[in-house]
């Protein structure tokens, strides 16, 4: 009998990618995906510590399956990614059910740790090391028409929230003939678009000290045949450069999308935080951006509530989010982490002020976002369909040269293939239309 693997992945798109490298590796040591909890082997959470609220989920998880462990002992339970890297070892010891601990630099070991499991029986594997080509080495996404592809990890930003810079480490690129050779394979194996994954992804090859760049890796990818479209995520305002900007303008299949998020629009609340720009150096981002490439879509990410966050402050974030008119926008309540350099102000913004801050900054966007999709009434827009969409199997979801998300009446022909779509309704949300003949 295979021996069976429950798996969940909890967090970002990293993490989606981290947990196909995983069960890629699992299932060449002959372990068997299951859905069922009940019966599987071995269950393995891919966690996420970007809020408390991530990392709850988990704790509530781990709750469930004592109960599981004290029914079937010789089930394998194991944490790993980003909470397991930020809490380490005393997992073990708040949760005498979980076997295992797996670092962000650790996956690829994930089935020889299972393993080891019979001698040793408790293991918490952590440390930081180089990047490791074999966690890469045949990964099977997901199947679809986009394969995640990380090209870099970790970060040398300090942005006082954040834990990322603790939980995976210092930045590290992949070389660029490694990640070149990952997207001929995927490519060959009938994906049409890949999404280049990075903490600071425009940041990409600056550890590698050869000149290497993200445009340059642009470049390289773009003359793969079969590929249609390449994205790429997150970028810091800082390493956004004319030349990756001038690439972006010049190669068709590089989205017209920067995520770049701007966090807040006050000067003093960015200082706290530690971003290193102020809201005028990110506004003339925007202008350098939109010169370069008229069309692009900015989508940003903001924290509301950070300490000391006074009405002038969050009023600076209206203000900005009104001045760039972002095609989307993630916006988060603060939430403290343990271990960052935030911990050390009074987290002093009152829990209804930051809801209440946060659902005024939603409705503006949204009603931002709207007047955008009207203005795109009539028009045809290029659409890469992906796929059934997950709310109505009856229709097509596919996105824009952007990052526009629009459906169509479902057609399974137009999978995998960029097709013009007149654009017929409108939500604040979504596209809807008709595919052109
Ligand atoms: S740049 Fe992004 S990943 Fe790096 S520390 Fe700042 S918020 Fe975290």
């Amino acid at each position: 009998m295979p021996r069976t693997v429950f798996f969940e992945t909890f967090g970002c798109q990293m993490n989606t990618a981290d947990s196909e490298a995983m069960l890629t590796a699992l299932r060449r040591a002959g372990w068997q995906p299951t859905e069922d909890v009940e019966s599987a082997d071995l269950v393995v959470f891919n966690t996420c510590a970007v809020r408390d609220h991530a990392e709850a989920k988990v704790r509530s998880r781990l709750g469930l399956l004592r109960e599981l462990k004290q029914r079937r002992p010789q089930l394998r339970i194991a944490l790993a990614g980003c909470m397991a890297q930020r809490e380490g070892r005393a997992l073990l010891a708040r949760h005498p059910q979980l076997d295992l601990v797996v670092g962000t630099s650790q996956f690829s070991r994930l089935p020889e740790l299972v393993e080891r499991l019979h001698e040793e029986p408790r293991i918490a594997a952590l440390d930081f090391e180089d990047w490791d080509e074999r966690e890469r080495a045949d990964v099977e996404p997901a199947p679809g028409v986009n394969a995640f592809v990380p090209i870099m990890r970790g970060c040398n930003y300090t942005c006082t929230y954040c834990v990322v810079p603790m939980t995976r480490g210092r930045e590290q690129s992949r070389r660029p003939e490694a990640i070149e050779a990952e997207v001929r394979r995927l490519v060959a194996a009938g994906y049409r678009q890949v999404t280049l994954l990075g903490q600071t992804v425009d940041a990409y090859g600056k550890t590698l000290g050869d000149g290497t760049t993200l445009a340059g890796l642009l470049r390289r990818l773009h003359a793969i045949d079969g590929l249609l479209r390449i994205r790429f995520v997150t970028s810091h305002p800082k390493d956004i450069t004319d030349e990756l900007l001038a690439t972006i303008a010049e190669l068709p299949k590089v989205a017209r999308h920067l995520h770049v998020p701007a966090q807040s629009g006050s000067d003093r609340i960015l200082r706290l935080m530690g971003r290193r720009y102020t809201s005028d150096e990110y506004l003339r981002l925007v202008e350098r951006a939109r010169r370069f490439v008229p069309d692009i879509e900015l989508v940003s990410d903001f924290i509301v509530g950070f300490p000391t966050e006074s009405d002038d402050d969050y009023a600076a974030t209206e203000r900005l989010l009104d001045r760039v008119g972002f095609a989307a926008a993630f916006v988060f309540m603060y939430s403290p982490r343990p271990g960052t350099p935030a911990t050390r102000l009074a987290d002093d913004v009152p829990e209804p002020v930051k809801r209440e801050r946060c659902q005024r900054l939603l409705e503006r966007q949204l009603a931002q976002q709207e007047a955008q999709h009207r203005a795109l009434l009539g028009s045809v827009l290029p659409v890469l369909f992906e796929g059934p969409s997950k709310t109505d199997p009856g229709m097509l979801f596919g996105r824009s040269a952007g990052q526009r998300a629009v459906i169509a009446p479902r057609d399974d022909a137009l999978i995998g293939r960029i097709v013009p779509v007149r654009i017929a309704r409108c939500t604040a949300l979504t596209l809807y239309g008709d595919p052109l003949p």
